[in-house]
């Protein structure tokens, strides 16, 4: 070895001692980044199908079907190998494998959400102002509201009519459907909205999407473009004003998820926050193979973004009661199971933006491409509304993760007191479980155009998998 290759005792001793950071792209072989493109492809597939709850549901309750899931009735009977599902409303979605260790050693919990930031109809939603038709609006988890103007909505949901038939609405996402927009002001005419603070720019009551403009034949009624939507409506779905009281319609971005960059190293998506943590969730459930040793637990829930609140969210007792189900089925009681359990809270993390490094603290930022995010805490203002992992717990996942070859990082939503955010681990963890938050970092959160990179969700999918299959 000549003396120009060789370490200094320096370079050495900071090898050893130094927490080093690499990129993905560094780190693996060739064919990895076979499989990231892959998943990559498998899970844009999963965006542009899996807009809302509901459809991400019946998305995962197919994929499940296939391989073998059944539904799940207490009392049944199981054992290990079973797979089962637990169909919450429609909105939220627990899998399970049952394993061949004693339920009482308890069960392995892969948590994501599934619901995002998005606008929902009002209640009476349809008006006509100035020969224009709209719907009013009240929009949905955390949202900049001038980022949704300008932009093509689509409109998802179901309205249940009066006899109890449900209807469902998918339109905006076929090349030749119509799409809706929420108009903005002209720059010309701005100066007044321009000097507006951001969150007013926009109010929620301008959140208004334009849905026709031409009148019911010509007479001397009133609101004559309003009846003509509503007598296009009634042809196409059988429904009347009086329905949209039983109604959940909700417009999302009609965007598809596409490549971002020369590269291709990205993808540019609305939802996902948090998709992008539920469907490598889901494929480590449905690819697993053989029967693990701790029964393995994937849930998709809804509600995250509005607090998780609601009987299909986190912080209701669905989770709890599925638990104490299984628990009975092997004579065992839900409070041993659930005490001697372990979860990944699947949710996405806040990327550090080259555009905007004020609000960010880079030794505890994360970052695209350098893997999972494992967040010990979130929460805000003194770590308020956060469950904070254990060390010893931390620890556990850390060795996992190494031991595996799933290239994690640390992350920290930006700097202290700059904001802060929360996830579903807090409800989890008051269930006596121990629980950690693991997910894919992104960039633009929240916005109906989010940015993620390829080697994160694929990091992702392998955490998730390792993690039940250890
Ligand atoms: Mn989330
Ligand atoms: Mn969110």
């Amino acid at each position: 070895m000549s003396k120009e290759n060789k370490k200094s005792p320096e370079k050495e001793l900071k090898e050893k001692l130094f927490y080093n950071k690499k990129n993905v792209y560094q780190l693996i072989e060739d064919d990895e980044v076979k499989s990231i493109n892959t998943f990559s492809e498998d899970y844009k597939q999963f965006l542009n199908a899996s807009k809302t709850e509901r459809e991400a549901v019946k998305f995962a309750l197919k994929a499940a079907e296939a391989k073998g899931f059944k539904e799940y009735k207490p009392g049944m009977g199981l054992r290990s190998g079973d797979r089962i599902f637990v169909n919450n409303r429609g909105k939220a979605l627990i899998l399970a494998v049952i394993g061949t260790e004693s339920i009482e050693n308890g069960v392995r919990i892969n948590a994501a959400h599934i619901d995002s930031p998005r606008l929902d109809l009002k209640q009476c939603p349809v008006y006509e102002d100035n020969e224009i038709a709209l719907f009013k609006t009240h929009y949905y988890g955390g949202i900049k509201k001038y980022q949704w103007t300008a932009i093509p909505l689509a409109l998802h949901g179901v309205v249940v009519l009066i006899d109890g038939t449900q209807v469902e609405v998918n339109i905006g996402e076929n090349e030749t459907d119509p799409v809706f927009v929420i108009s903005d002001l002209l720059p010309h005419l701005a100066s007044e909205q321009m000097k507006k603070t951001g969150g007013n720019i926009i109010s929620g009551e301008d959140l208004n999407i334009i849905i026709g403009s031409r009148p019911f034949k010509s007479d001397n009624e009133s609101e004559l473009v309003k009846l003509n939507i509503l007598s296009i409506l009634y042809d196409k779905y059988g429904i009347t004003e009086e329905d949209f009281l039983s109604a959940e319609l909700e417009a999302v971005p009609a965007f598809k998820a596409q490549d971002i960059g020369f590269d291709r190293s990205m993808i540019g998506s609305y939802g996902h926050d948090d998709r992008v943590c539920a469907y490598p969730a889901l494929r480590a459930i449905l690819d697993t193979t053989g029967t693990p040793k701790k029964t393995a637990v994937t849930v998709l829930t809804d509600k995250e973004e509005t607090g998780s609140d609601g009987n299909t969210g986190l912080n209701s007792s669905y989770l709890k009661y599925f638990i104490e189900d299984l628990a009975f089925e092997f004579g065992a009681r839900g409070t041993t199971v659930l005490s001697n359990s372990e979860c990944l809270s699947a949710d996405v993390n806040a990327a550090f933006d080259p555009t905007f490094p004020s609000v960010m603290e880079k030794k505890n930022s994360s970052y695209i491409n350098y893997g999972v995010v494992l967040t010990k805490y979130t929460g805000a203002r003194g770590k308020s509304g956060t469950s904070d992992a254990s060390a010893e717990y931390t620890g556990r996942i850390r060795t996992l993760m190494n031991k595996n070859n799933v290239i994690w990082q640390t992350g920290e939503l930006g700097k202290v007191d700059a904001g802060g955010g929360g996830t579903v681990a807090a409800y989890i963890a008051n269930l006596n479980v121990d629980v950690i938050d693991l997910g894919v970092p992104v960039l633009s959160m929240h916005a109906p155009y989010e940015v993620v990179a390829k080697a994160d969700v694929y990091m992702a999918y392998r955490a998730f998998r390792v993690f039940i299959e250890d």
